[in-house]
């Protein structure tokens, strides 16, 4: 299916705590490495160091604990993520996940979407957080020059800290899947919709 001037829809959806359940994988390792309980509802920092009250070398570890493939794939999806992915693409609509993750963990994240009946979205690492220190001479496979050659009707997106990358897109639709760390941040503009689920975001795109 076309829109008005016959340009196919495209849509962007963030990986992780969009399609899956990154966050809610945390509070179990911090209380393994470091013997602190804080609970996902606490997160309320998207940067997580500062959610953990941790210093950088803590920080650094953790992630790069979080990165190794074993983790990358036990994260739960989120429910109905795939079935509202597949439904856009038997549509004939582009979905383009553009991850801030290094593309170091690329294999690993492409096989989680192949696990999960997700084999047909393409898969970007785009350097949107800057964490290019924890894993060293990682890279990305899109870079932001590249990235900003892209159109998207519909973002799918749950870090204040990526907002940025639509500010080039005035007619852009931005979903924000709801999480703790993004319930107090102003969104940017009127294009923005707070989403409780992949129900609310498949009723807005359609
Ligand atoms: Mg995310």
């Amino acid at each position: 299916m076309k829109d008005y001037d016959n340009r196919t829809v495209r849509i962007y959806v963030d990986f992780d705590d969009c399609l899956c359940e990154t966050g809610r994988f945390f509070p179990g390792l911090v209380k393994k490495l470091f013997g602190k309980d804080i609970p996902y509802e606490d997160m309320k920092y998207f940067e997580l160091d500062k959610s953990f009250s941790l210093n950088s070398e803590e920080f650094e570890h953790m992630m790069t604990i979080a990165h190794e493939p074993e983790a990358l794939l036990s994260f739960a999806e989120t429910p109905g993520a795939s079935e509202t992915l597949n439904s856009w693409l038997d549509k004939g609509y582009e979905v383009s996940v553009i991850t801030g993750r290094p593309f170091s963990a690329y294999e690993a994240s492409r096989e989680w979407l192949d696990r999960h009946n997700l084999k047909d979205v393409k898969l970007h690492c785009l350097n949107k957080y800057g964490y290019d220190g924890f894993i060293k001479d990682c890279g990305f496979s899109l870079e932001l020059e590249d990235y900003y050659k892209m159109h998207f009707d519909y973002a799918v997106e749950d870090s204040p800290n990526a907002f940025r990358f639509f500010d080039h897109l005035p007619e852009l639709k931005v979903m924000v899947y709801d999480r703790p760390w993004n319930r107090e941040c102003e969104f940017p503009n009127g294009n923005y919709t707070r989403c409780i689920g992949w129900d609310r975001i498949r009723e807005l795109v359609g």
